[in-house]
């Protein structure tokens, strides 16, 4: 993988607005609806409750944990005002509403996002990675499990700098199990396989399900695990990869090409002042400096073997 890219931990969750209860958001559900994993409503979810927490995941992986983060400029300084730069993980709480498509849909959801390498489940060794397209395919240097994961296709228009993901719901390398209302039983769902369309039996809590019949095994999609009765969904880190330098720094270097109202978008940074300069270092000065000193000498140098050769003595 490019060494630009890099990958943030994230976690999350929103409240239901029928039950009241807290439920995880383990992936990138951009679909413009979530589904309560307490009481299994599927409501309306604000596509700005996804660009502000986006927003913030990259904000955090590029800004946090040193004063002018993972893209510093060369010439401007983030330091006084970078609100990540004494932490390595922070959390983005939402309220109020958005209104979307003449809809007021509230606005719920607190995420954490945290400056982590994925990592092998099997042998905690950090994975390597390849991108191709929309598509992320992790390798593990010690056991060589490999893995795919895909974006969602609208993606890039909820955050135009996230290039990767990395969770279960979005495996590109495992079957999705299907999924139909029980002809025998009103109200159910039964599963099938998607290899051979036999008939699953899950067991409680099983979220990889293997055919008895084709022995080919296919992942339960998050939605309908409540549907199965007993889901016990709680929220599980993943991990979200960047391109490239965040929203949020291009505000405190007063970018002339971003708008001065985000929009929400870490609403909690104050871009008023004027873009600081970044202070000369002892380089830069010893640049500035020994340059032309350094040409002059190599043009009077250079002059004096000129004029030896030809014989030319220039009276003083
Ligand atoms: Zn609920
Ligand atoms: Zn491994
Ligand atoms: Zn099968």
């Amino acid at each position: 993988m490019l060494p630009s890219v890099y990958w943030v931990q994230v976690s999350a969750e929103f409240q239901c607005r029928a039950c009241g209860h807290a439920s995880p958001l383990n992936y990138l559900d951009l679909d413009g609806s979530v589904c309560c994993a307490r009481c299994g409503l599927d409501q309306a979810f604000a596509q700005s409750s996804w660009r502000e927490a986006l927003e913030h995941a990259h904000a955090v992986a590029d800004l946090a944990g040193s004063a002018e983060g993972r893209h510093p400029s060369a010439w401007l300084s983030i330091a006084s005002e970078n609100p990540f730069k004494a932490v390595t993980s922070a959390s983005h709480h939402q309220s109020g509403f958005a209104v979307e498509r003449g809809m007021q849909v509230p606005q719920s959801m607190v995420i954490t996002a945290t400056l982590a390498e994925p990592k092998c489940e099997a042998c905690g060794v950090a994975l390597a990675f390849q991108r191709i397209g929309p598509e992320v395919r992790s390798s593990c240097p010690r056991c060589s499990q490999m893995r795919g994961y895909r974006l969602p296709p609208n993606a890039q228009s909820f955050a135009p700098g996230l290039v990767g993901v990395m969770t279960a719901e979005h495996r590109s390398d495992q079957p999705i199990t299907r999924v139909a209302d029980d002809r025998d039983k009103p109200g159910a769902i039964a599963l099938t396989c998607p290899s051979c369309g036999g008939g699953l039996q899950v067991a409680q809590g099983e979220r990889v399900v293997t055919c008895d019949y084709c022995h080919k095994s296919s992942r339960i999609p998050e939605k309908t695990l409540f549907r199965l009765g007993g889901a016990n969904v709680q929220p599980e880190p993943w991990w979200l990869a960047f391109d490239g330098p965040s929203k949020t720094r291009r505000l405190l270097e007063r970018d002339p090409a971003l708008p001065a109202d985000l929009g929400g978008v870490n609403s909690d940074i104050q871009a008023v002042q004027s873009p600081k300069k970044k202070r000369l270092t002892p380089l830069d000065l010893a640049l500035v400096v020994m340059l032309p000193l350094l040409c002059l000498l190599v043009a009077g140098a250079l002059d004096y073997f000129v004029l030896q050769e030809l014989g030319i003595t220039i009276p003083l």
